[in-house]
This record gives C-alpha cells, structure tokens and sequence, in this order.
C-alpha cells in the first residue's frame, strides 16, 4: 500500500475507535447510546459495528491534532470540513456514526445519523469519496457478511444501515446494503462472485419499491444471480418489521413473501393504471406481454397469462393469440 493510505487507514482506525469510546463510555454519549438502546440495538451490536457518536466543538480534530497527523492527510481524509481560512473543522457532528468498512473490515468511512426527527436537517449524511472510500462500490457489511453469504450461497440485498445491523442482531447473518436505494453494477458484480441467490429486501414504501425494479434489471443485466424479491408486509421496513413483528415473523416473511422477478413487475407496473378503467387495463395488458413474453418455459408463460385472463375477466385464448408475435421477435 501506498504510505498515505496507510496512514489514512490508520487514522480512520483511531477515529472510529475514538468516536466508538465517547459513545460507550461517556456522558458526551449517552443520548446517542441510549437512543440506539431504544431502537433496539444491544451492547454486542455496537460492539461489533464499531458504532459511534460524533459531537460537536471539534473534539476529534483536537484528538488527531494531538497525534501529529500531517495537515494534508487530516484533508485528504475527509473526516473534517475546510473554512475558506483554511482551518479544519469536523465534519460530523452531533451524530449517531455508522462505520463503514472496506472488505478486509478496515474502516474507510462514515455515515452519520441525526438524533432528533428534525426535518431540517439530513436524516444521513455520508462521508464523500476519498482516496480510501469509492462510493460505488462498496456494500456496507460486506466484509461481516462475506463467509455467510459463500457458505448459503444467498445474499440478503437491504437499503439501510439499521436494516442490516437489526438482521444481524437477530441472527440473519447474510445482509448487506447499498446505503440508499441506487444499486450499481459494481456491487452487483461484487456480489455475483460469491452468491447465487439474492433476495431484494428493501422498503415497502414507493422509493424502496421503485428501486427494487431497478435493481432487478441490473442484476438481470450484470449477473448470473437468481433474484428473488422479499415483499415486506405494510409500510414497513426490514427493521421496523423485525422490532414490532420479531425475528420468527421476519424469517416467516423471507421464507414465504417472495416473488419472482417477473410477479413482482407485473404487481409493480399495475400501480402506473386505473384499472377501473377498460382502455388502461388494455395499456397495462400492452406494457406486460413483452415480459411474460420474456419468461422461457411454456408452462410458466401460461400461467401467467392464466392469471391475467381471470384477473381481468380476459379471453385467454386472445390473449395468448397477442404473445405469439412477441415470442417470435425475441428470437
Ligand atoms: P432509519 O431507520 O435510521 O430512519 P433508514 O435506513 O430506514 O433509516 P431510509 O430513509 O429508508 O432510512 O434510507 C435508506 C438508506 O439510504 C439509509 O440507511 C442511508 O444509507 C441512505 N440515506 C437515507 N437518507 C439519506 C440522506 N439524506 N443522505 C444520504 N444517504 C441517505
Ligand atoms: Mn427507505
Ligand atoms: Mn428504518
Ligand atoms: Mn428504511
């Protein structure tokens, strides 16, 4: 390694251990551990995700400063801010921190969440590309995850942090997430080297599911995987679900609430028509078939188009008379 990648993964170890030791052992901390306390999380899972918290005044600008790190690795770094006076200010503060880890489980990054539901302010805020963290390609948990996800050949695919942290705290050792809602097909070619399934397992709400559409075509695009998605009953996500439903209901939910890429887009794409209304029943019909048509097994064909001539009072023979023209093309 290069000396100062060596010396900025060296600091980002001493400021994650830092900001780990004001959440765990002081005062300073103490409304950020116990709000993870009451999301749930335990002294284990801290531990094991090098929580933190950051405050505010500058205390970990002062800590390294004590430590005689260079003034241009302290800006390379990207743990602090620059003024126009060119002095060096902290760049999280007053947040819970997760850590994010490289694959040999070296800290390379942080994001950091707001106490408070204050909507003024960013829910997360990340720590922006740098020489050690390439934001498009790194999956959070991944190094964790690594041995489970080869040995059960199946990764778990969430959104955020907590979703993955609660999934592990609960035993469910194969998540990773793609911090936020857009995949990318770096890590989608990361993933596929170690796994043969993975299960989409994002939010409920209209942002997870729209991304869990783009994530199928990448994954259909840039890998062998088999996808499967993991619907999450009501507005929830994963962890909300595994803190108001407990783990048995979660593991029931990524046994049982699957779907195959092609049910999920026939669900999806209902959502963009009124089917109250004939003309955009037809319009939904025009905007499935290719996909059906897409489908290689016969049977499989046919029973989705089983389901829609039933669904929609369809003739299915008509049906089925409008798929051929498709079948041919794709060839
Ligand atoms: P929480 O449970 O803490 O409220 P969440 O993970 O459910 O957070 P979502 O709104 O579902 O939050 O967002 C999913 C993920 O997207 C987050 O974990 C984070 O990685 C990323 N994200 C969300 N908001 C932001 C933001 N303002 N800036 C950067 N990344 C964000
Ligand atoms: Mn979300
Ligand atoms: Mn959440
Ligand atoms: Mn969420």
């Amino acid at each position: 390694l290069p000396e100062n990648e060596r010396q900025l993964l060296k600091l980002y170890d001493e400021a994650t251990k830092f900001y780990h030791h004001l959440l765990i052992n002081t005062e300073i901390g103490d409304t950020a551990l116990q709000y993870l306390y009451q999301r749930g999380v335990d002294d284990a899972t801290i531990d094991a995700f090098m929580l933190g918290y950051a405050p505010t005044d500058d205390v970990l600008l002062k800590y390294v400063t004590e430590k005689k790190y260079d003034y241009q690795l302290l800006r390379e770094s990207e743990l602090f801010i620059e003024w126009d006076d060119g002095s060096l200010h902290d760049r999280f503060t007053d947040r819970v921190l997760f850590t994010i880890r490289n694959q040999t489980g070296a800290p390379i990054a942080f994001s950091g969440r707001r106490l408070s539901n204050d909507a003024d302010v960013a829910k997360y805020m990340n720590s922006p590309e740098s020489i050690l963290f390439n934001k498009s390609n790194e999956l959070f948990n991944l190094d964790l995850a690594k041995n489970d996800i080869s040995k059960s050949k199946t990764v778990i695919l969430f959104e955020g942090f907590m979703d993955v942290i609660a999934a592990f705290q609960a035993g469910i050792r194969n998540g990773v997430a793609s911090m936020g809602t857009s995949l990318t097909q770096d890590q989608v070619q990361r993933l596929n080297r170690i796994a043969q399934k993975i299960n989409i397992t994002y939010d409920s709400d209209n942002a997870g599911q729209a991304a869990t559409q783009r994530a199928l075509e990448l994954i259909g695009r840039f890998s062998q995987m088999k996808a499967q998605v993991i619907h999450i009953p009501d507005t929830q996500d994963p962890d909300e679900f595994l803190r108001s439903q407990g783990v048995e209901a979660f593991q029931n939910v990524l046994q049982h609430n699957t779907e195959d890429p092609i049910a999920f887009n026939l669900r999806y794409l209902k959502g963009n028509y009124d089917l109250n209304n004939q003309v955009e029943i037809f319009s939904y019909i025009r905007e499935i078939l290719p996909i059906i048509a897409s489908v290689n097994e016969p049977v499989v064909r046919q029973t989705y188009l089983q389901k829609l001539a039933s669904e929609f009072n369809l003739n299915y023979d008509g049906l089925n008379e409008q798929l051929q023209p498709l079948l041919l093309t794709k060839i």
